[in-house]
């Protein structure tokens, strides 16, 4: 708040638009995600990397691309007070193969398997699952060619999702071909769209001479039925990439034996929005709605490092919004788990019980046992609604009469059941964790 001008009371402030509060009972379902990210992640020799967010714009300008629409309208860019022009980073990989650079991860044992769990900020038009700032759970293996590691990516991505309960998924795959065989499949992209051109939309048509591929993957509904006939780029495919695309799906086919559900299909109209991937690209979608609702989605970027000023290096990730799956397990009814609950409110009655309370329950926190005391300035029956209304496993009834013998009582607030119970915390303690 600006201090020379004080509140008068009658201001309100909103979070910002396309922003959105995680409330405290939202976050079993946070927890549930970002614990399933690091166990995946782990089980697949992926080590955490968190990297700034912000960065020196021309990093995003430089490697997601001149042509593409995060550069063209969606990037929070400000200048410092040194000058410098800084972007709040609008996608995860650009900022990881900065740092891979920067810190010689090029001398590590390649490739380099990262994973990242960041906000996301990008000026787009708020809608359902759609924010300005969201979050992700990101993946890069960079530094090796082979099409293991492309199977390796969609594995985990795959592995991460329905480990976490999620049903009736699609897998797209596709191949993008590399510097050798786009050229080829961009012009005759050009050729096949400037015939239908007239007919598509606005995007589109600003698209068509400097970036076909996008007119692929246009939302809109006449755009998509010429996409659907458009050529197909795995039909272009120099041998290389022919090869590792093969490779590719014959790793794939041998996944179905370990994930019965694991089923890739080619969408040759999947290019993904950036400009730095190169051969395969990839989504995972849910059910019912196609698109425009990608839970996960990556890709191969081998020309990105070098692009960014390192030597010439390969690399693959992937980034899932985690929004828009807690959305989807909000869909599918798949629980968060239990809310975490209080274990234990401690009540008193008294001026000598209230300090002894406040020790109790210091001393049961510093055991990890999550303990509060009632609002003291509430009488007993006032104390006991706080503890069932905060949902308390327990009450602890510290009485006057009582703390002279050194006992309290121990409420259960499931059963009702009561006993009394030495003021000592870790016989307490013992007590409560005896039936958590
Ligand atoms: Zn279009
Ligand atoms: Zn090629």
């Amino acid at each position: 708040m600006d201090p020379a001008r004080p509140a008068t009371g009658r201001m309100t402030f909103r979070a910002p638009r396309g922003t959105a509060d995680l409330l405290p009972d939202e976050q079993p379902y946070w927890k549930l995600v970002d614990s399933a990210a690091l166990l995946t992640a782990q089980a697949f020799g992926y080590r955490r990397i968190d990297t700034p967010l912000f960065e020196d714009t021309r990093l995003f300008q430089r490697g997601v691309g001149e042509d593409t629409d995060i550069v063209e309208k969606e990037m929070y860019t400000f200048a410092d007070r040194g000058g410098d022009s800084l972007t709040l980073k609008p996608e995860g990989t650009a900022g990881v193969c900065r740092a891979y650079i920067e810190n010689g991860m090029p001398n590590l044992p390649q490739p380099v398997r990262l994973f990242y769990l960041t906000p996301i900020f990008r000026y787009d038009r708020p809608q359902a699952g759609r924010y300005r700032q969201h979050h992700q759970f990101g993946i890069e293996a960079i530094g090796d060619p082979s099409p293991a590691v492309d199977a390796e990516v969609i594995e985990l991505g795959w592995s991460f999702v329905t480990g976490l309960g999620l049903k009736r998924l699609a897998i797209k795959v596709n191949s993008i071909g590399d510097r050798v065989c786009r050229p080829a499949y961009r012009e005759s992209l050009k050729r096949y769209f400037a015939e239908h051109i007239d007919e598509m939309c606005r995007d589109c048509k600003a698209r068509l001479p400097r970036n076909p591929l996008r007119l692929l993957d246009c939302k809109n509904e006449t755009c998509q039925r010429f996409g659907d006939q458009a050529p197909r780029s795995v039909d272009y495919l120099c041998e290389p990439c022919s090869s590792h695309w093969k490779e590719l799906l014959e790793y794939l086919d041998d996944l179905q034996g370990i994930y019965p559900g694991i089923k890739p299909q080619l969408d040759h109209r999947l290019v993904r929005g950036l400009d730095y991937y190169t051969r395969t690209v990839f989504e995972i979608q849910p059910p019912d709605e196609g698109g425009q609702s990608t839970l996960l989605g990556g890709g191969r970027y081998d020309g990105l490092i070098e692009q960014l000023g390192g030597p010439p290096t390969p690399g693959i990730g992937f980034g899932c919004g985690r929004e828009r799956l807690i959305l989807n397990l909000k869909r599918q009814e798949i629980s968060s788990g239990p809310p975490s609950a209080t274990d234990l409110v401690a009540v008193f009655v008294g001026d000598r019980a209230r300090r002894k309370a406040y020790s109790l329950v210091a001393a049961l926190r510093a055991a990890r046992c999550t303990s509060v005391m009632a609002p003291p300035s509430r009488s007993l029956k006032g104390q006991m609604r706080y503890a069932d209304s905060v949902g308390a496993r327990y009450v602890l009834i510290v009485g006057e009469r009582e703390l002279d013998r050194g006992v309290g009582t121990l409420k259960s607030l499931k059963d009702q059941t009561q006993i009394e119970v030495s003021l000592d915390p870790s016989a307490i303690a013992s007590a409560v964790r005896a039936t958590s």
